[in-house]
């Protein structure tokens, strides 16, 4: 491959979130020979975020301008990267298979007629050739591909690749860029998010999710009591969000947020296949359920039959004596 891979960070309140450290790992596992260019979007001097893309591995690092770029556009984003893009002609893209990656990289492949390999989990290398490894069938296979002509446009998912560790005195030149961005035909005025408390559910590295058999949004409470010791988040599975005790914000599975955590703990969840697509490649499951048959034991590592309103206060007691 040639020389240069672009790596697109991504912020959230104006700090980069993690998964574009990732990328920038796996920029490094596509080609180690290849010039890492970090790329970072916003309305204000983002020297800070791009000093920090060097920090993580990025040889240099490009911070795009505009107020335009305040908030997430898909129009306002692309215009942005296809000038820089069409600027540095690299040989490779990276993003975070991300709510924003997702919409972002197809619109961005189709603009430059390029293919697109999107939630990666694993990179190989074949002789010369960067090997691609990325769950189908709901994660009940994964599929290896390689690209044979054009840009090597990624998207990785999140929590998989790990990030190199930060080195503060790595340094690269840092090009604070205005960019040129065209009326947009969809402005966004504000993003009101719902409130949310503690860890980030896609970046958690430890999960604790409740089911159905947690029975109310009451009997969350303890879920949430050992999340905060484990330092974790709290996820649910769609029972738990149809009959209401959770908000759908929560939901982990086909048709919700898919996670890796080093530790998910699922609590009363029976293990239907579609709760699985979203877990199930967490790197170690613990299942608490009172049914010793449920599926979910399947997949786990380690499962406790019991009841969970016993199970979980001795847990944290005991997490707790550590
Ligand atoms: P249940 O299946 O009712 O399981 C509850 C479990 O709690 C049981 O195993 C029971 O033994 C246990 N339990 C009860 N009381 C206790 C106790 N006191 N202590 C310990 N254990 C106890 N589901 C998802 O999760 N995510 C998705 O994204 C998703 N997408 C879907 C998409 C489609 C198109 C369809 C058709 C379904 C989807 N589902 C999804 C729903 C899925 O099929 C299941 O219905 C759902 O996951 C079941 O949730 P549950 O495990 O919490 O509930």
């Amino acid at each position: 491959m040639s020389d240069k891979i672009l790596v697109i960070g991504e912020m959230r309140d104006g700090t980069l979130r993690n998964v574009s450290f990732e990328a920038i790992a796996a920029a490094k596992k596509i080609d180690d020979q290849a010039e890492i260019v970090g790329v970072v979007l916003g309305d204000e001097d983002l020297e800070a975020q791009a000093t920090e893309m060097i920090y993580y591995g990025a040889d240099r690092a490009v911070a795009l301008k505009n107020e335009k770029l305040k908030l997430y556009t898909p129009e306002g984003y692309s215009q942005a990267l296809m000038r820089v893009i069409e600027k540095e002609a690299p040989a490779g893209i990276v993003m975070g298979h991300t709510a924003a990656g997702k919409d972002l990289t197809p619109k961005i492949a189709s603009k430059l007629g390029t293919g697109l390999i999107s939630d990666v989990t694993e990179i190989e290398s074949d002789g010369d050739q960067p090997v691609f490894i990325r769950p189908i069938y709901s994660g009940k296979a994964f599929e290896k591909k390689v690209i044979t002509d054009g840009i090597t446009f990624v998207t990785i998912r999140p929590n998989n690749i790990a990030a190199l560790k930060a080195d503060s005195s790595r340094t690269g030149d840092v090009l604070v860029e205005d960019v040129e961005i065209t009326d947009l035909r969809t402005v966004i005025k504000d993003v009101i998010r719902k409130a949310s408390e503690g860890v980030d559910l896609s970046e958690a590295s430890v999960i604790v999710s409740g089911g159905r058999g947690v029975k109310s949004a009451d009997g969350f409470k303890p879920l949430y009591e050992l999340a905060e010791v484990l330092g974790g988040a709290v996820g649910a599975s769609r029972g738990a969000c149809d009959a209401d005790y959770c908000d759908y914000s929560l939901q982990i599975g086909q048709t919700g947020k898919v996670v890796t955590p080093d530790l998910y703990i699922a609590v009363g969840i029976s293990g239907a296949i579609q709760h699985l697509a979203g877990m199930s490649n967490s790197k170690v499951i613990v299942a608490i359920n009172k049914d010793p048959e449920a599926n979910i034991f399947n997949v786990a590592d380690y499962g406790i039959v019991g009841d969970l309103f016993e199970v979980i206060p001795l847990l944290i007691e005991e997490i707790k004596e550590i």
